[in-house]
């Protein structure tokens, strides 16, 4: 970190900082400029108060360099981290040469409906299956999900065909039982700032997908990860799933130059969710392709038998027969860059 000194500060506010900066644990090198001081910061500064510094006489700001992330970093490992989900049928790899893809309903609504859509989606190839047994919706007046029952529902789908179960815990309580039923404990948008719950899903013994708050940047993105990988649980993916923005086309916006920016500054894989970023069917297919074309790990793609009948995201689900042309184009679109959809 660099503190910057007002033009013409006297030594004496200079000499202060230095002592104020030594006090608190860390290194300080001042560098005298003709007009300016900078005081160069060493040792640990991820602790530091950077308010406490800049409110100190003769300090015009702190600049903050490097990131405050470390275990999910590029500097913490070269090369691209493969996420293998174990699943009945096999490993499903998510990054380096591999494109990863989860597919099912927004929600667990009844056995019939979840039953009706891993058919067709196993005969597809899909061997992560996706479905909400707890939603977190914008209205506590709509479906909120069927809790342990749905969980239950989800466990059929994986001893019948064989795919590994993705699902959302929304609270502390809900990881303990997504935990016991499920390969992958889904982070939502509206929770990737839930401190408590990164921390339990940090202590689970399971991956973790975070997907991107409706507003956040990369690095918060970046810090709600190094939460969870804080607390011993390194399996992480995270996922672009759109962001807030003033276009009005759609539900939200699918950020994909976060995908490439996302891969400098970590070695996590990242996927795409071009379903509820768009919030329209009909866009899904060419979002997914540009999601695989910039380099996302992964997609993950709601699909309906009966859209219109959906309790929850049925206007952004496609139909299992559109997901098949999906996973047929996306891995020809892999294939183009050499990596294998699976
Ligand atoms: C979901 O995956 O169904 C969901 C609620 O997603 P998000 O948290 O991205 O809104
Ligand atoms: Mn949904």
């Amino acid at each position: 970190m660099l503190v910057v000194m007002q033009t013409g500060a006297p030594e004496q506010q200079v000499r202060s900082v230095c002592e104020r900066i030594e006090a608190l644990g860390f290194e300080a090198h001042p560098i005298f400029g003709v007009s300016k001081t900078v005081i160069g910061v060493t040792g640990d500064t991820r602790r530091l108060d950077v308010g406490s510094l800049e409110t100190l006489p003769g300090v015009a700001e702190c600049i903050i360099i490097g990131k405050p992330y470390k275990l999910v970093s590029r500097e913490f490992s070269k090369e691209d981290t493969v996420l293998r989900i174990p699943t009945p049928s096999g490993d499903v790899a998510f990054g380096g040469e591999f494109v990863g893809m989860i597919a099912g309903p927004c929600a667990v609504e009844t056995r019939e409906q979840v039953f009706a859509i891993a058919e067709p989606l196993s005969k597809a190839g899909v061997r992560l299956f996706r479905g909400g047994a707890y939603k977190p919706r914008t209205s506590p007046y709509s479906f909120q999900g069927l809790a342990v029952p749905g969980l239950e529902i989800l466990t059929e789908v994986r001893e019948k065909f064989g795919m590994g179960i993705v699902t959302e815990a929304v609270d502390n309580e809900g990881v303990d039982h997504v935990e016991r039923y499920a390969d992958v404990i889904q982070i939502g948008a509206r929770n990737m700032q839930n401190y408590s719950l990164l921390k339990r899903a940090g202590r689970a013994r399971i991956p973790v997908m975070l997907k991107r708050g409706l507003s956040a940047t990369l690095d918060e993105l970046l810090m709600a990860a190094e939460y969870i990988a804080s607390e011993g649980n390194t399996q992480i993916m995270l996922c672009e799933r759109g962001v807030r923005t003033f276009a009005d086309h759609s539900r939200n916006t699918l950020d994909l130059a976060v995908i490439p920016a996302a891969k400098t500054l970590s070695h996590l894989p990242i996927i795409a969710d071009p379903s509820h970023a768009s919030g329209q069917r009909r866009k899904v297919l060419p979002l997914a392709r540009a999601a695989i074309a910039v380099g996302a790990d992964g997609l993950m793609i709601e699909v309906h038998d009966h859209p219109d009948r959906a309790l929850s995201d049925g206007v952004q689900s496609i139909l299992p027969d559109e997901f098949t042309q999906l996973r047929e184009e996306c891995a020809q679109i892999a294939q183009v860059l050499k990596r294998k959809l699976n």
